[in-house]
C-alpha cells in the first residue's frame, strides 16, 4: 500500500483510426517508439488549428518518454506544392524563398508554443531521389502508369484501398476532391509525379522534368527516416482521406509490409462553430494568439478537450485557461518552500499524501487511455484544490505530502508543458485584467443601450474595434473576441 505510483510502459491504449477501436499500445521495438507526423505545407503562417495537431503530437511524445520509452519523431515540411507555387506567384517571390521563410516561421511559432523540435524535420525538396525510387518500384510492380510525363498510382491494384477511411469504391468518388483528369484509367487514381508546367520549379526524373505529388512525399520521407513500418502515424483529421489512404496504398504495395501500426487523427479546432481553416478564411494565427496570451495558457486551452473531440476557440475558454494557470502557478509558488524540507514520517500516510497518490494514478490512467489530456488536467487541478485547502490550514504545514505534491505537480505539468515553459506571471495577470475590463465596458454599454443612449453604446463598440476587440450582439447578450 505504501510507496509511490510506479511509472511503467504497461497499460497504454490508443484509439487506432484504422481499426476504429481502442487498442493496447505495443510498439514494434519495446524500447523505441517511432512516430511520423504530417507537418505543414509552408505557404503561410500556421493557425491555431494547425497548432492543435502539432501540440498533441508534442504531448504524445512527452508522455511516451515519461513512460520510459525512447521516441523518434519525424515531422515533415511540405515545401513544394500547388499552394506554395500559387502564393509565391501572387507575392512575386520564388517558391523556394516563400517556403524557406514560412518554414522558419513555423519553427519559431512552434518554439514559442513550447513544442520540442522533432528528431528529424525532412523537407520534400531534399528527398526527391527517394520519391523517384519509390515511384519506380511501384511502376515496376505494375501499380502505376505514365501519361505525358506524369505518373499515376493505379488504385485498383491495391485491394485494401479505402481501409483507413472505411470507404467503399463507390463512396470514394462521392464528395472527394478527386481531380478531374480524363487521361486517368480510374478517377480514383492519383498522381505521384506531376510533369513540369512552364515556369514551375521542377526536378529531373526518368519521366522527364516534374515535381512530386503530396502523398508520395510522406511515404518516401517516413520510410527513409523510420523504416518500412512505423508505430504511430499522426495528423489532422482532414488528412485521413485521401492523403493517408494514399500513403498506405503507395507504401504497402511497394514494401508488402504494414506502413503504420497506429493511426491517430486529431480533430479540428472550431471557431464560432465552424472549422478553423485557411480555405474557410476563418482562422487565428498561432503567432497572434501568442502575442495575446502566455504559452501555457494556449497550451492549456488546446488540450482542454480530448484530441478526438471538438474544441471551440473563444474568449471565455481562453479566459478560463488563464484563470486555471494562475491557480496552478500560485499553488506551486506556495509549495516551493516545502520542497524536500520535510522527511516522510514512517508508514502512516496523511490524507493529503493519499490524495497525491490518487492524483498521480488518475493522471496516468487518463493519459494511458488514448492521451486523455482533459481528464489528466482534471486530476492536476483536483490536487491543486486540495493543496490550497490544506495550505490554509496552519496545523498541517508540516505534512510531508506538500513536498510530494510539489514534485508530482511539477512532473505531471511538465508532461503537458503547462508550467515553467516561459510564462511570465505578469502576462497572465494582464490578460485576466484585460478580460475583466472588457467585460466592464460591455456592462456599461448594456446599461447605455437600455436607456437608448446609442451614442455611448456605439462609441464603446467603435473604440474597442480600434483596439482589435470586436463586439457581437446576440440574443443572450454581447460577446467579444480579439481580431487580428
Ligand atoms: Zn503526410
Amino acid at each position: 500500500m505504501s510507496g509511490g505510483v510506479q511509472i511503467t510502459k504497461m497499460g497504454m491504449k490508443i484509439y487506432n483510426s484504422l481499426s476504429r477501436q481502442l487498442e493496447d499500445f505495443v510498439p514494434l521495438n519495446p524500447e523505441q517508439v517511432s512516430i511520423y507526423s504530417c507537418g505543414p505545407t509552408v505557404y503561410d503562417y500556421i493557425h491555431m488549428g494547425n497548432a492543435r495537431t502539432a501540440l498533441v503530437t508534442d504531448i504524445i511524445r512527452r508522455y511516451l518518454m515519461y513512460k520510459g520509452y525512447n521516441v523518434k519523431l519525424v515531422q515533415n515540411l511540405t515545401d513544394i506544392d500547388d499552394k506554395i507555387i500559387n502564393r509565391a506567384a501572387e507575392l512575386g517571390v520564388s517558391a523556394k524563398q516563400l517556403a524557406s521563410e514560412n518554414g522558419e516561421a513555423f519553427f519559431q511559432d512552434s518554439q514559442r508554443l513550447g513544442i520540442h523540435p522533432a528528431d528529424v524535420h525532412p523537407k520534400a525538396t531534399e528527398h526527391i531521389p527517394e520519391m523517384i525510387d519509390l515511384i519506380q518500384t511501384l511502376l515496376d510492380k505494375g501499380a502505376a502508369y505514365v501519361i505525358d510525363g506524369s505518373v499515376y498510382y493505379r488504385v485498383n491494384q491495391f485491394a485494401e484501398y479505402g481501409k483507413l477511411s472505411n470507404r467503399k469504391p463507390e463512396d470514394l468518388l462521392a464528395g472527394a476532391r478527386v481531380e478531374v483528369d480524363e487521361r486517368k484509367e480510374d478517377p480514383r487514381d492519383f498522381d505521384m509525379w506531376k510533369a513540369a508546367k512552364p515556369g514551375e520549379p521542377s526536378w529531373e526524373s526518368p519521366w522527364g522534368k516534374g515535381r512530386p505529388g503530396w502523398h508520395i512525399e510522406c511515404s518516401a520521407m517516413a520510410m527513409k527516416h523510420l523504416g518500412e513500418t512505423i508505430d504511430i502515424h499522426a495528423g489532422g483529421e482532414d488528412l485521413q482521406f485521401p492523403h493517408h489512404e494514399n500513403e498506405i496504398a503507395q507504401s504497402e504495395l511497394a514494401t508488402g509490409a504494414t506502413f503504420a501500426r497506429y493511426w491517430m487523427h486529431i480533430a479540428f479546432l472550431k471557431i464560432d462553430g465552424t472549422r478553423m481553416g485557411k480555405s474557410e478564411q476563418n482562422f487565428i494565427l498561432l503567432r497572434d494568439a501568442l502575442d495575446n496570451y502566455p504559452t501555457e495558457v494556449i497550451r492549456h486551452f488546446l488540450i482542454s478537450a480530448h484530441y478526438r473531440h471538438p474544441l471551440d476557440y473563444n474568449q471565455e475558454s481562453l479566459t478560463k485557461s488563464a484563470g486555471a494557470l494562475r491557480r496552478l502557478n500560485n499553488c506551486l509558488d506556495a509549495l516551493k518552500e516545502y520542497d524536500q524540507s520535510v522527511e516522510t514520517n514512517g508508514t502512516t500516510a496523511t490524507p493529503l499524501q493519499h490524495t497525491v497518490q490518487e492524483m498521480k494514478a488518475q493522471f496516468t490512467q487518463a493519459m494511458d487511455t488514448d492521451f486523455n489530456t482533459a481528464q489528466a488536467l482534471g486530476a492536476i487541478f483536483t490536487l491543486v484544490g486540495e493543496v490550497n485547502k490544506s495550505l490554509t490550514n496552519v496545523g498541517e504545514k508540516t505534512d510531508p505530502a506538500f513536498a510530494q505534491a510539489y514534485q508530482t505537480l511539477l512532473e505531471t505539468c511538465q508532461v503537458l508543458g503547462i508550467y515553467g515553459t516561459d510564462t511570465q506571471e505578469s502576462d497572465d495577470h494582464n490578460v485576466e485584467q484585460r478580460d475583466q475590463l472588457v467585460q466592464l465596458l460591455l456592462e456599461i454599454r448594456q446599461d447605455a443601450r437600455e436607456r437608448k443612449d446609442w451614442e455611448t453604446s456605439d462609441k464603446i463598440r467603435d473604440r474597442l474595434k480600434e483596439l482589435n476587440i470586436e463586439i457581437k450582439d446576440t440574443r443572450e447578450g454581447a460577446t467579444w473576441k480579439i481580431v487580428a
